[in-house]
């Protein structure tokens, strides 16, 4: 019963996700105007706003335009009401959890704009940076010098990619993974730079194969960032202690 709240909170949440990835890059208020078609700006009924119902029913379509909507809006929705889920089944009904789900939205909204505008905005990343320090304060799981070294040791990672390369690694990347330091201490934060390489190495090869990439295409790193600190979260500690165990 609570797995399915948590989910459709999940789907609520994402809704509202959604609105963030289409206005916080357009520097628009999250609150006004109330939801509007990005096609015909006609103010969209509550009908219309239904998390994945409204989309099913419309048939993607906008009600007054009939313009086709993406199926990020609806990917979203569900992504964020099963991952909500997923932490749920891990962590069970802890502050851990709900320190989770926030981590989680956050992911969420920065991969999708960085995947559509190839930009890590520091509106989100001051706010992401902030959130890690209060939910700190409830539960102070990680110590003060863990997340200052996690931040430094994580950004400084990806400054010196970014020197080395001229560039090959954006600013966005450098703060992101210094954000993410705070929320996840040393350990983990070094679990997610090694994972976001292997995912970003991967991932860029099976696009290359697949013809959706040429080899000098910019493809934006933070959605590999974002999935490994997703993974270092939930599955951390496993990976790590798997890993020195591992026989040699
Ligand atoms: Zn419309």
């Amino acid at each position: 019963m609570l797995s399915l709240l948590l989910f459709l909170a999940g789907l609520i949440v994402g809704s509202f996700l959604n609105i963030c990835i289409d206005r916080i890059p357009l520097k628009q208020s999250l609150i006004r105007p109330r939801s509007y078609c990005m096609a015909c700006k006609e103010p969209l009924p509550v009908q219309d706003i239904l998390p994945v119902i409204s989309f099913l029913l419309l048939r993607r379509r906008c009600r007054f335009c009939a313009a086709l909507l993406s199926w990020r809006y609806i990917g979203v929705e569900l992504l964020t009401g099963c991952l909500f889920i997923w932490c749920y089944f891990i962590l069970g009904v802890t502050l851990a959890c709900s320190k989770a789900l926030i981590l989680t939205s956050f992911l969420i909204c920065i991969t999708f704009i960085d995947l559509r505008h190839q930009l890590i905005l520091d509106k989100i990343l001051v706010w992401f940076a902030a959130l890690a320090v209060i939910s700190n304060l409830f539960e102070p799981v990680l110590s003060c010098g863990d997340m200052v070294s996690a931040a430094v040791a994580g950004g400084g990672i990806f400054l010196v990619i970014a020197v080395i390369t001229r560039g090959g690694m954006g600013g966005g990347d450098i703060k992101f993974v210094a954000a993410l330091g705070l929320w996840l201490g040393f350990k983990l934060t070094m679990l997610t730079v090694f994972l976001a390489f292997l995912l970003g190495g991967l991932g860029g090869l099976l696009l290359i194969i697949a013809g959706l990439k040429k080899r000098k295409d910019f493809i934006p790193f933070g959605p590999f960032i974002a999935a490994s600190a997703w993974i270092s979260l939930l599955y951390g500690e496993q990976l790590i202690i798997w890993y020195l165990y591992i026989p040699q």
